[in-house]
């Protein structure tokens, strides 16, 4: 099963991939994830797109492609992808076209999860992460049982993105508005077929 996941950052796309990969094995492909190891690397790409994420701006459209297809043509996602934060733009909705009719495959379902930019402000700056086992908390609503103590592997490492800062995540959300949401109608206009479901999915 392919899925693209659409969505605001903060939204949830990332924890609903991972759930999605436990229970029906498709690969989680997060752009955003392969742009930071590649920060953490030390790349020459990492080097390249370092202050862009940093500042809450789109990676050019060249870069991810490129980067994105050599990842969907590997072994591991012939058996389905869940791609997540990709893509981000128009560009990028036309170029996953070409890539999938390459590889041989399509996409089953989009699924996109909506939320609030205030609350995904306040949820955003609150999250942190077991820079250990990845398991994702929150200040507000979800905290370590012990403090400072991660409930999964209990390693006392947490980590918080550079660019979960509020002035970042209103540039972050102003990308989102401007370039992203269109891939909605973009690909309702492709036939996929719109069903609501309303909840509470933190
Ligand atoms: P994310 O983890 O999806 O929130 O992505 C973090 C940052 O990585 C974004 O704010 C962008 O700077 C960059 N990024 C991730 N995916 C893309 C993409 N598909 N196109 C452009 N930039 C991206």
């Amino acid at each position: 099963m392919n899925l693209i996941m659409l969505g605001p950052p903060g939204a949830g796309k990332g924890t609903q991939a991972k759930r999605i990969e436990e229970k029906f094995g498709s690969v989680q492909l997060s752009t955003g994830d392969m742009l930071r190891a590649e920060v953490a690397s030390g790349s020459e790409l990492g080097k390249m797109v370092e202050g862009l994420i940093n500042s809450g701006g789109l990676v050019s459209d060249d870069l991810i492609v490129k980067m994105i297809s050599g990842r969907i043509a590997q072994d591991d996602c012939k058996n389905g992808f869940i791609l997540d934060g990709f893509p981000r733009t128009i560009p990028q909705a036309d170029a996953l076209g070409e890539m999938l009719a390459e590889n041989n495959c399509a996409i089953d379902h989009c699924i996109v999860i909506e939320a609030d930019d205030d609350d995904l402000v306040d949820r955003i700056t609150k999250r942190f992460t077991c820079a250990d086992c990845g398991a994702g908390y929150n200040d507000k609503f979800q905290r370590p049982k012990v403090e400072n103590v991660c409930d999964k592997c209990g390693s006392s490492n947490f980590s918080r993105r550079k660019d979960d800062n509020e002035e970042t995540v209103r540039t972050r959300l102003e990308a989102y508005h401007e370039q992203t949401k269109p891939i909605i109608a973009y690909y309702a206009e492709k036939g996929f077929e719109k069903r609501a479901q309303r909840g509470n999915h933190r």
